[in-house]
């Protein structure tokens, strides 16, 4: 088994057409500063380490960068963690954090997982399971099916989130791991979802060698 790094994640990811928060690769700060360019402020910075998959009890996570001398100060940081191969700039994604999941069972094959993220993941441990195929209307009906979902639908004049495109990605998920058997474990943890869409902030997938 081998994780990949977030790099290598979203980049998977991606490939297999889920959108990922529009991100750039710095290993230097001369890639940072055009990363900058790209994602624009307020920015964020992880750590693309072979190591550290959690990346953010690593101190491998800055969020609300506002300024360049900001960002190369946290890249300075990011580079003394164990395993440090490079930088990943993304831009800040606003809305409501959602989990996608996916494992192979060796009984069962490919699940997938939908759940509420952030605090709510570890106060309500709100989550739908269910065998893949998944298609984008049952990933809907799972969605609607947690007890996060008013928050979702928007509560006290807020928006509520685009439940077509987070389904989209979830079906998406489960049609990565129809076609790549190597793949035993995703954790899209959180995807951001919001009335424009949903966007994966943080991949980690585990590969059968
Ligand atoms: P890890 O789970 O490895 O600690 P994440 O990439 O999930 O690292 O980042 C930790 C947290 O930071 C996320 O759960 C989310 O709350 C926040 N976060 C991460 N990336 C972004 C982003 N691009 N925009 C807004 N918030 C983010
Ligand atoms: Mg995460």
């Amino acid at each position: 088994m081998r994780t990949l790094t977030l790099e290598e994640s979203l980049k998977t990811a991606r490939r297999n057409g889920i959108r990922t928060a529009k991100w750039r690769e710095a290993r230097n700060e001369k890639e940072l500063r055009l990363a900058l360019q790209a994602t624009g402020f307020p920015a964020v910075i992880k750590v693309n380490s072979e190591k550290a998959s959690h990346k953010s009890d690593a101190g491998g996570v800055a969020l609300g960068l506002a300024t360049i001398k900001q960002a190369i100060a946290a890249f300075r940081r990011m580079k003394r963690i164990p395993g440090f191969r490079s930088a990943i700039v993304q831009e800040t994604a606003k809305g409501h954090e959602i989990i996608l999941g996916a494992k192979r069972d060796v009984q069962f094959g490919p699940v997938l997982l939908i759940g509420m993220g952030g605090i709510y993941a570890e106060v309500l441990e709100d989550t739908a399971i269910a065998l893949c195929p998944v298609s984008k209307g049952r990933a809907l009906r799972m969605l609607k099916s947690l007890r996060g979902a008013k928050i979702l639908s928007g509560i006290r004049g807020q928006e509520g989130i685009d439940f077509a495109a987070a389904a989209e990605q979830a079906a998406r998920l489960s049609r990565m791991m129809a076609k790549h058997s190597e793949i035993t474990e995703v954790d899209l943890n959180p995807v951001m979802a919001s009335h424009k869409g949903a966007v994966a902030v943080d991949a980690r997938i585990v590969e059968e060698e």
